[in-house]
């Protein structure tokens, strides 16, 4: 097998749900430090990770405007609860000594940087892990679109995003036990399968933009490490 990495620098994303683990609410502080893990381990192999933290595991403006709530203020909320996530992820990297740096859609002084373009290329180019937070600091928006965004931005050779499940499903596997996983896919039969990937603005910069998609299971250890070393693992889709 081929012993460098396959990707220079990659856009990881991960949900809030992920950091949730087996709790019902909130963080586990032992999934967070094996994530920060897989992410050294990575970084070992001179990848460069930039991340795109979700905040699903604490709020989400859609389910608070079901609830009442202004849906504005709901996604302010809940791009403030990926800044959480954000600064959970940073002290679990810290503390595994890998340097990281947490940057925010939104300005926060005093909490974190504010993001910046050039800066995240040049602390990417130094080995450190840039944590992307409070998406796209704008409402009606989903992390996965940031993740899209920023992977564009800081020009990642793909966007790797972590779910719960293998990959990419025939139909929802939870539910149907015939669902089948894709190996690979093209932009367009994600579309005309209507297969759920992501919602459709981050999906469609991705294709927009030719960006290559890798779905994979963050739960299952050293998977992390086979997405890079491009082994086939999860769903990718391409152009
Ligand atoms: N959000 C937003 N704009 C963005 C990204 C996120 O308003 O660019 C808000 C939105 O309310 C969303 C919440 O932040 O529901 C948390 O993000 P997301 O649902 O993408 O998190 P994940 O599902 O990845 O945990």
């Amino acid at each position: 097998t081929n012993p460098n990495p396959t990707y220079r620098r990659i856009l990881l994303k991960l949900s809030g749900e992920a950091l949730m683990g087996d709790e019902p609410f909130g963080i586990d502080a032992r999934v967070l430090d094996r994530m920060a893990q897989e992410i050294k381990e990575i970084l070992e192999l001179g990848v460069q990770v930039g991340v795109v933290i979700g905040g699903g595991n604490l709020f989400r403006g859609e389910g608070l405007a079901k609830a009442g709530m202004n849906r504005v203020v709901g996604d302010h909320m809940g791009m403030l609860a990926t800044v959480m996530n954000g600064l959970a992820m940073r002290d679990s990297l810290h503390r595994a000594y890998v340097n990281a740096r947490l940057m925010s859609a939104i300005d926060l002084a005093g909490v974190c940087d504010r993001y910046s373009w050039a800066e995240a290329i040049s602390l990417l180019k130094s080995g450190r892990v840039v944590i992307f937070s409070a998406g796209t600091g704008n409402p009606f928006f989903t992390t996965d679109s940031a993740a899209c965004l920023r992977g564009i931005e800081i020009e990642a050779d793909v966007v790797i995003k972590a779910t719960k499940v293998d990959g990419v499903f025939s139909a929802d596997p939870v539910t149907n036990p015939d669902a089948t996983l894709y190996n690979k896919l093209d932009y367009s039969e994600v579309l005309s399968k209507e297969l759920k990937v992501m919602d459709l603005a981050a999906f469609t910069l991705a294709r927009d933009h030719n960006m290559p998609l890798r779905i994979f299971n963050m739960n299952k250890p050293g998977a992390l490490k086979s997405v890079i070393m491009g082994e086939d693992e999860g769903t990718l889709i391409t152009r």
